[in-house]
């Protein structure tokens, strides 16, 4: 399976070459060569050292993750794990004592503080690491340190703050194959559980039947997991077709976790509640089993209770609307056409302030809503931020402050959050009295709720306002991060150690007057602790008691026991209240970990907060306006424009009027010289639509709006080709897949389909979409239809439901001037000669191509009107045989020009056609 494959074949075949050092001898001597994450373990030596016995402990129960065993201050790989990251981490591979046969074990190592730099490296490759720790003081342990794992770290659970993109979520998703006992059969539901270890977000939901699995085949695409969560055995291509593509590294679990009882049980625990009817789960036990099964595999991975997941919504489908992954793609909904946010709508609409903001607002616009209510919640609260601009600008300013408070306490939660986390959050935390003050009187519901929700938690504050320092040091361990006062114990130590240095100081001061000795220095290293270190010149002056420890370059170092006695007492001190700093914190950490619950709502009220006041700017300072939702089937927009073209086009952008209704215009069909503005207006339709069910203003003067269910946006696929798939199998597939879901309440727009084929097939294939579109019995979606065939204009003589529209130009001698104005009726001409004009061909091929045209035209006429299927809709076959009747010769060269789609040549092309005619009338 793909998938699969991603994490062991593909993965390593990615790899480069092994290199010679990333090989080594097996046991019997034999070179060995290894797959990256191979499930075996590596073969158990007939005799080991007791560390060596600790790390096929770990091993074993870890067998498809690379272990880093803690030895000192390095974490050390052996055999295949060795080979394998020294060669995905470009690591020098050495070897440890040989063992009993007399091989040398395959070992590389990285210093225990870069550890998580390469972690990160590993996981991104799609590498499961655990770590294996050390989990006693080596001085104290009597013989063999303990040492056990402490973590997995995977795609899906690297939670760390620097290694992820702090605007996009981190989704680690289980999916749970259910077959209801008294369903029919091919009942299949498939329950999912999506969580974001980072910031405690926890979603269920069920998919059910064909169309179930279709929309979760989607959702898959749109979600992006790391990290998936199957059990043993599960196929994912077969469960869910169409995702053989996706390459996400699979986890395998037992199925027993996926049991119904299993599941429900630890997942009751783990949000400790006694039913699981108060998150809508009573009758979802697809659901429960793949929350509960991801439950289990986080805490058997993470080691720790996770206290930041203490509650999970189900997510309803008929909740959202539904944008395909190929339509988010195209409507560059979230990454411009390069592949970056440069260009999107989200890189347009995004002005939070907070990382928790951008990532909700990314959510926002992936899953917009297909429920009245919640879509006028957020516009009425954009429009009161919109209105009230002072009090928007003090709550951005507000914001400025707040970090990411969901990444902190769920690092807090997980046992990661260092000291500068914890201060991270109490300034984070210290903008919220602002934040309610600026809000207090705001009326719209949406505000006042969440105000009401939004919990100042100055307990938690105090407590880390008392705890910590101002600038505390990155690690606990490092010293200083508690405040004086705090605890008695670790103020008795601070003065002994401090007190302990002045004496130090105060002994340099008396051995100098002792010797006379002015150069005289007390100081210390790791090696000898304190020592007196005495210049050359000065050593005829060093007293008797004085014991010689080293020579050095400029002279000789000293101890005495009175030195000894005192560096013993400070360095005891120093050691005591490192401890002590550790666990004044780590008990700081767990009472916020304590609190993860009450954090998290805050922060979500405030996220939305950001999202919201977001929002109101965008619409102030880009001229949006609030949509008018209404029950009836009518989409109207005035002077509509493209959010994110008309920030970037030099000329001032054109706005354009939209009308689509259940009857006279269900289907509109646009045509227009290339470079009209088709696709420009096309795309601006849709994303009004997303944009206003998002919640957000639109980019028009006004906005009349019905509920949409799906948006689908698709394009003619002649100038994918780099993709290397069949591009019109593509287009073709993803039309189909319209005419199968779209229904009456859904928004199509389809930019020149029918183009990735040959001229007559695609006019056909678009006719008859086209046609089934405006007149099928089942569902009848409104549609914006851009095309270059002229003649799909003529079904809006036959059908009602079809209008016809263009984008307008303007002629000017032999130039074209684009009005990028959408006005009805149907284009006259395509104007590809003009539009080859300004391309820059040749001004003789120009002239002798229009010469050709006017030639064609005029025979047209004598032919009684212009190409048309007018007479047979239903049809085209029958009227395109006039272009094949071949009699003359030259009628022959009238017919291959007449197949020729101007729009699609390019000069080259041209100039080869022109020199081809020109032989055929020659001949
Ligand atoms: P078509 O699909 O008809 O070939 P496009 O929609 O790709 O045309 O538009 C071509 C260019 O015209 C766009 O890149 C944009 O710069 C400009 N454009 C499109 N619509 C407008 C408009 N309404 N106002 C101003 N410029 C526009
Ligand atoms: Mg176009």
């Amino acid at each position: 399976m793909r998938a699969e494959v991603y994490r062991a074949g593909l993965l390593y075949s990615a790899l480069p070459a092994a290199p010679a050092t990333a090989r080594g001898p097996d046991r019997s001597g034999r070179v060995v060569t290894v797959s990256p994450m191979s499930q075996s373990s590596p073969p158990v030596p007939a005799s080991l050292t007791p560390a060596m016995r600790q790390y096929f402990d770990a091993k074993r129960q870890h067998r498809d993750a690379l272990v880093f065993f803690r030895m000192g201050d390095f974490y050390e790989m052996f055999y295949e794990d060795a080979l394998t990251a020294a060669r995905a981490l470009d690591l020098t591979l050495t070897s440890r004592s040989k063992d009993a046969a007399g091989s040398a074990i395959p070992m590389c190592g990285v210093p225990h503080h870069a550890a998580d730099a390469y972690i990160a490296r590993l996981v991104k490759k799609g590498y499961r690491v655990a770590i294996c720790e050390q989990i006693e003081d080596p001085k104290k342990a009597k013989g063999l340190v303990q040492r056990a794992v402490v973590r997995v770290v995977s795609p899906g659970t690297l939670t760390d703050a620097g290694y992820l993109d702090a605007r996009e979520p981190a989704f680690l998703l289980a999916l749970a194959p259910w077959t209801p006992a008294t369903g029919k059969p091919g009942g299949t539901v498939i329950g999912t559980a999506l969580i974001d270890v980072s910031t405690g977000e926890f979603a269920v939901a069920e998919y059910a039947g064909d169309a179930g699995r279709q929309a979760l085949a989607e959702e898959l695409r749109v979600i992006a997991p790391r990290e998936l969560v199957l059990a043993e055995g599960v196929d994912l291509a077969s469960l869910l077709p169409g995702t053989d593509g996706v390459a996400v590294p699979v986890t395998r679990v037992d199925a027993w976790s996926f049991g119904f009882e299993r599941a429900r049980d630890i997942l009751l625990e783990q949000l400790r509640a006694g039913g699981l009817e108060g998150f809508g789960l009573a009758n979802r036990p697809a659901a429960v089993a793949a929350a509960g099964a991801l439950v289990r595999y986080l805490r058997d991975t993470q080691k720790v209770d996770l206290a930041h997941v203490r509650s999970v919504s189900f997510r309803e489908h008929a909740d959202v609307l539904l944008v395909d992954p190929t339509t988010i793609a195209h409507l560059e909904v979230v990454e411009g056409a390069d592949g970056g946010r440069e260009g999107s709508l989200l890189a347009e609409l995004d002005r939070t302030q907070t990382a928790m903001g951008a990532r909700l607002l990314r959510g926002w616009l992936l899953r917009p809503l297909a429920r009245l209510e919640p879509i006028l919640d957020r516009l009425d609260a954009v429009e009161e931020l919109a209105f009230r601009a002072a009090d928007r600008t003090r709550l951005r300013e507000a914001l400025t402050v707040v970090q990411d408070i969901e990444r902190l306490v769920s690092r807090a939660a997980l046992g990661t959050a260092g000291p500068r986390d914890l201060t991270a959050l109490r300034r984070s935390l210290s903008a919220i009295p602002r934040v309610r003050a600026v809000l207090a009187d705001c009326r719209a519901p949406l505000l006042a709720s969440l105000l009401g929700s939004l919990d100042d938690l100055p307990d938690l504050r105090d407590r880390l306002e008392a705890t910590l320092v101002e600038e505390p040091p990155a690690q606990a361990r490092d010293g200083g991060c508690v405040r004086d006062g705090v605890d008695a114990d670790l103020d008795a130590l601070r003065d002994v150690s401090r007190n302990g240095k002045a004496h130090i100081a105060a002994m340099e001061d008396a051995e100098r007057a002792r010797t006379g000795i002015a150069s005289l220095k007390v100081r210390f290293n790791r090696v000898f602790g304190y020592y007196i270190e005495v210049s050359k010149s000065n050593l005829h002056a060093v007293p008797a008691d004085y014991q010689r420890k080293q020579t050095i370059a400029g002279g000789e170092r000293f101890v005495t026991p009175a030195l000894k006695d005192y560096e013993e007492r400070v360095l005891g001190a120093d050691e005591r209240i490192a401890e002590r700093e550790v666990a004044i914190f780590e008990a700081l950490r767990a009472a916020v970990a304590a609190e993860a619950p009450r954090v998290l709502e805050s922060a979500r009220v405030l996220a939305t907060f950001d999202v919201l006041a977001g929002l109101a700017h965008v619409a102030t300072t880009n001229d949006y306006t609030k949509p008018h939702f209404h029950d009836g089937e009518e989409l109207h927009v005035v002077d509509g424009r493209h959010p994110v073209v008309e920030r970037r086009t030099r000329d001032p952008f054109v706005p354009n009027d939209v009308l689509l209704d259940a009857a006279g215009s269900q289907v509109v069909i646009l045509t227009g010289p290339n470079m009209g503005g088709k696709s420009t207006y096309l795309r601006q339709v849709a994303l009004t639509v997303v944009m206003a069910q998002a919640g957000a203003f639109v980019p028009a003067r006004q906005a009349k709006l019905p509920i949409v269910d799906r948006v689908f946006a698709r394009v003619g696929a002649s100038d994918n080709i780099a993709r290397g798939q069949s591009t019109f199998m593509v287009e073709m597939q993803e039309t189909a897949r319209i005419l199968h879901h779209a229904t009456s309440q859904s928004l199509v727009v389809l930019d020149e389909i029918g183009r990735g084929t040959a001229t007559f097939d695609g006019l056909s294939i678009a006719w008859a979409v086209a046609e089934h579109l405006a007149s099928s019995t089942k569902a009848r979606p409104k549609t914006l239809f851009a095309t270059h065939y002229h003649e799909l204009t003529d079904l809006a003589d036959a059908l009602p439901s079809v209008t016809n529209a263009h984008v307008a130009v303007r002629e000017w001698h032999d130039d074209i001037v684009f009005l990028r104005k959408v006005l009805p009726g149907r284009s006259d001409r395509s104007y590809g000669i003009q539009v080859a004009r300004l391309a820059g061909l040749p001004p003789s091929v120009v002239a002798r191509a229009r010469a050709i045209l006017d030639a064609l035209e005029a025979d047209e006429l004598t032919r009684g009107g212009r190409p048309s299927l007018h007479a047979a809709p239903a049809e085209p076959q029958r009227q395109l045989a006039l272009f094949e009747a071949a009699a003359a010769p030259r009628d022959h060269l009238v017919a291959r020009l007449q197949e020729v789609d101007v729009n699609q040549l390019t000069p080259l092309a041209a100039l080869q056609l022109l020199a081809d005619l020109k032989r055929a009338l020659e001949d």
